[in-house]
């Protein structure tokens, strides 16, 4: 693009004004400089502003006489600098006044021809040499700068920043990354003009901050700043004076940023991952509506290392059968007694080194990259091949549940693997249920919606897990494919103590009813939960009142009670 670009100049005549009031010299530069430039003339300097105005985005350079009737030089000069349009315009003052050079320089001059004109090839060269000065600064500082903010690009950002490691390996330095909280909202709520005047009173606080420190920050992109700066010791203050500047500027009042630090940060790791570890910090802020702070520590350090060990470690933990699936029954509560109806099935890590594992640990950390898809696949394979095995040594039919992560949803070969796993284990699509989080409908994606119809339609069983967690609105809940709903674990642990939560159950329990399937509820771990539960209409049950997430070997009884 660049390249392009300058090629384009190059093929063309580059425009050069001269402003000169005596007739003689300007007949003579023209002469002089009409075979390399598009030469304009003007007699004083309102003559040349008036060009100037109408010319500035095309006009390379300006040759300035500095006594002239009208306007003088001086004058023009005055006005250049002081507009942005022109100052870029780079001006050379002709004169034989030794003494007017100070001057002209502060007033934005970049070099002097000398009178009179007797040199024409040191002329031509200082004329070439400007240009091209003027031009590429000017490339550097389109580039340089974010517009909205005038703060540094990112691109930019690293650059310097490693230029302060070179040149000050001394300095003790922090990282920082600055977010705004909820600034889609902002910009919904207020619209864009409030939204970016918030983000370049974000890019003054830090000017203000930086000029009293070492250091530099840049807009990354949208709302989200990063610094890098000498090592301050109250950021908590820093944060203060911050939110009540912005929110003095932008005028909303409960506006507020969230902010993570790497103090002193390791200048031997590369300058990304120093940022990373302030975005870790960062993101430990997340959902907050006031300003906060949050360091990367060393606990954090360890919690990362973990996840990169677990991540590391996790291809050759299912190969050597460190994860095991546990099934979690859940009951059927609507007649007298409760019935064992299907069970769920739970993943969990016997790691040799760490131990037992939560999935609550890990399967975040495989949700973000990808690596949930492997080990999902090698649940609902062992699932399938569970509800054969009890099939075959009880002669009953259990119907298992597999959690199908979000990601999942995405991977386009979903439909035919799922299809795969139940033919290859000689069961039928009924009989292996599919639990989607409520979360992974966001948006009303229609991708996803069209995935789950087919499933459905392949005979799968849809079953929406932690239903009420907030995203789905109840409009689109009736046009969404789901057989059954499951609701919270958060409303059922508060069930008997909340009314809030009393009232929620009631509420999914009406939809569900308007929609026409049945409710499980997961986490119930009293007889007084499950008592009011089924008195509500609750149909089945799933928890450790009945039982917890066992390996298959100890759910034995309780299987082979079914056929008798
Ligand atoms: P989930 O799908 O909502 O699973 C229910 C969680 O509640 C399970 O936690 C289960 O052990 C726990 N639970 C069941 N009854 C009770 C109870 O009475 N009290 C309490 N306090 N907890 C109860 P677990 O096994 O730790 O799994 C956590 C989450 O990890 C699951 O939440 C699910 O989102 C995910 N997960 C587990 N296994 C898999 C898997 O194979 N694939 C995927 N994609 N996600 C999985
Ligand atoms: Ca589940
Ligand atoms: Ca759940």
């Amino acid at each position: 693009m660049k390249t392009v670009l300058r090629m384009e100049k190059e093929t063309r005549k580059r425009k050069l004004l001269i402003v000169e009031d005596e007739i003689i010299n300007r007949m003579m530069l023209g002469r002089m400089l009409s075979d390399e430039y598009d030469v304009l003339y003007a007699e004083n300097g309102q003559k040349a502003l008036d060009i100037i105005k109408n010319q500035c985005e095309t006009l390379s350079i300006i040759l300035l006489d500095l006594m002239m009737p009208v306007m003088d030089g001086y004058q023009l000069l005055e006005i250049l600098s002081g507009d942005k349009r022109y100052k870029t315009i780079p001006v050379i003052v002709m004169t034989s006044d030794k003494s007017a050079e100070i001057k002209t320089l502060q007033l934005g001059a970049v070099d002097f021809i000398p009178k009179p004109y007797d040199m024409p090839g040191v002329i031509k060269a200082r004329i070439k040499r400007s240009i091209k000065l003027a031009e590429e600064s000017r490339v550097l500082t389109a580039v340089e700068d974010d517009e909205l903010t005038g703060l540094y690009n990112k691109e930019f950002f690293y650059q310097y920043a490693g230029d302060i490691d070179m040149y000050h390996p001394e300095l003790n330095m922090d990282t920082a990354i600055i977010n705004v909280n909820r600034f889609h909202l902002i910009n919904e709520q207020y619209g864009h003009k409030v939204g970016d005047e918030l983000l370049r009173a974000i890019a003054d606080c830090l000017r203000l901050v930086l000029r009293k420190n070492i250091g530099l920050a840049c807009r990354s992109h949208s709302d989200i700043f990063f610094v890098y700066i000498a090592h301050q010791e109250d950021y908590d203050y820093l944060c203060r004076r911050m939110t009540e500047e912005l929110g003095a500027v932008s005028g909303i009042p409960d506006v507020s940023i969230r902010v993570g630090v790497y103090k002193h940060c390791d200048r031997s790791l590369p300058l990304v991952e120093r940022i990373d570890r302030a975005a870790i910090a960062c993101n430990l802020c997340r959902g907050s509506y006031i300003t906060t702070y949050a360091c990367y520590d060393q606990e954090l350090h360890e919690k990362e290392l973990f996840a990169e060990k677990l991540i590391r470690d996790m291809d050759k933990a299912l190969e050597q059968g460190q994860f095991k699936v546990y099934y979690q029954p859940k009951y059927n509560i609507e007649g007298n007694t409760p019935a064992l109806s299907s069970a769920e099935a739970l993943i969990r890590w016997i790691h040799p080194e760490h131990g037992f594992i939560s999935p609550g640990v890990f399967i975040p950390l495989f949700e973000e990259n990808g690596l949930i898809q492997k080990l999902d696949h090698f649940v609902w394979n062992e699932a399938a091949a569970q509800i054969t095995k009890w099939k075959k040594e009880f002669g009953v039919s259990v119907p298992i549940s597999v959690n199908v992560s979000r990601v999942d949803m995405f991977d386009p070969n979903l439909e035919s693997k799922l299809l795969k796993i139940v033919e290859n284990n000689g069961i039928t699509t009924a009989e292996l249920m599919l639990e989607i989080t409520e979360s992974a409908y966001t948006g009303n994606n229609k991708q996803i919606i069209d995935v789950v119809e087919r499933m459905q339609a392949d005979g799968f069983r849809i079953e929406m897990d932690d239903f009420g967690s907030g995203y789905s609105s109840l409009n689109m809940l009736s046009s969404l494919p789901i057989d059954i709903l499951k609701i919270d674990m958060g409303f059922v642990r508060r069930v008997c103590e909340s009314e809030k939560d009393k009232r929620m159950v009631e509420i999914v329990l009406e939809i569900a009813k308007m929609l026409d399937v049945p409710v499980v509820a997961e986490g119930v771990e009293t007889e007084e939960q499950y008592l009011l539960l089924k008195k509500l209409g609750c149909n089945i049950i799933q928890g450790y009142y009945f039982s917890r997430p066992e390996p298959p070997e100890k759910l034995v009884e309780k299987i082979s009670a079914l056929a008798k």
